[in-house]
């Protein structure tokens, strides 16, 4: 695997396997890999030629300047397990070369529209701007033909289709499936903060969201969301939403429609906030 750290030199790189006719596959990722990262570099070895990881913690999208110095970085294990599972690049920029002209300097803006102002849009006010930021800069550098993202972020990979759509990007957006640990959490970076205690506790959000879509047929979504939220908060989160939304375009529901819908919570333990999704209807 090859460890570029300037855009410009994998820009030129990347230029000569373009040239070679290769099909280029990218995962970007905030790096503390787990199972569920490596399930994207593994889907971008079935789809493209090369794969190219990218591992950049980007301050402009932490709204909670403590969640960003708490990020978990664990680089060498990162690499060995990226190479362990076939990446042929990894770009690893500083901070100063993704942003020349300053975190605080002057971004675009993105006009997202209605899917950034819901769910993770409201509780993390400039959140998907900074993820729309990166993204474009990190599209830049790569130019992928592939782009792999995973449904764990639901709500992001709207906004990377969106932001696709804005650039005029020609990728072609893989959303791939959630990876869970044996007891049904989703797998997370931030799941490296828990505690033991809270470790045992966090499994409550997935059973939470399981529970929901199991009665989702049979009883009121509104009774269903009250229970649920309050059985999180008997378990020691501090549920911030758990909501029904159309899978298409994350109209909150009150009521089950015909057609893809997901169940989406996000819940704070402690100072880590986890959020999680599972999907219905189609
Ligand atoms: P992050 O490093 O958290 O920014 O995540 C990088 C990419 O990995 C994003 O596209 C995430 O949606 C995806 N991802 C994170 N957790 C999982 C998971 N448990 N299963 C599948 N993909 C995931």
């Amino acid at each position: 695997m090859y460890l570029f750290k300037r855009a410009a030199d994998l820009r030129e790189a990347l230029g000569q396997e373009k040239k070679a006719g290769r099909r280029i596959g990218f995962a970007p990722t905030m790096g503390a890999l787990h199972q569920g990262h490596i399930s994207l570099i593994q889907a971008a070895k079935a789809q493209s030629d090369i794969v190219v990881a990218s591992i950049f913690v980007n301050p402009t999208q932490f709204n909670d300047p403590k969640d960003f110095e708490k990020y978990p970085s664990t680089i060498q294990q990162d690499i060995l397990l990226l190479t362990a599972a076939g990446a042929d690049y990894l770009f690893l920029p500083s901070v100063a070369e993704m942003y020349p002209e300053g975190v605080n300097g002057s971004h675009p803006h993105y006009d997202f529209g209605y899917i950034e102002s819901v769910l993770e849009g409201a509780s993390r006010p400039g959140h998907f701007q900074g993820v729309g930021i990166i993204v474009h800069k990190l599209l830049d550098a790569v130019e992928p033909d592939d782009l792999f993202m995973g449904q764990k972020d639901f709500q992001q990979c709207m906004i990377i289709k969106r932001l696709l759509e804005i650039t005029g990007s020609k990728a072609t957006l893989f959303i791939c499936p959630t990876l869970r640990e044996p007891d049904g959490l989703a797998m997370s970076s931030r799941n490296m903060r828990l505690t033991p205690e809270q470790r045992v506790t966090a499994v409550e959000i997935s059973r939470t969201l399981q529970w929901v879509k199991d009665n989702l047929a049979d009883r009121p979504f509104p009774e269903l969301r009250a229970e649920g939220l309050a059985r999180l908060e008997k378990a020691g989160f501090v549920p911030d939403y758990l909501q029904l939304a159309s899978g298409s375009d994350l109209r909150l529901l009150e009521a089950p429609e015909n057609g893809p819908m997901a169940i989406l919570v996000a819940a704070r333990l402690g100072d880590i906030r986890l959020i999680d999704n599972m999907t219905a209807g189609r």
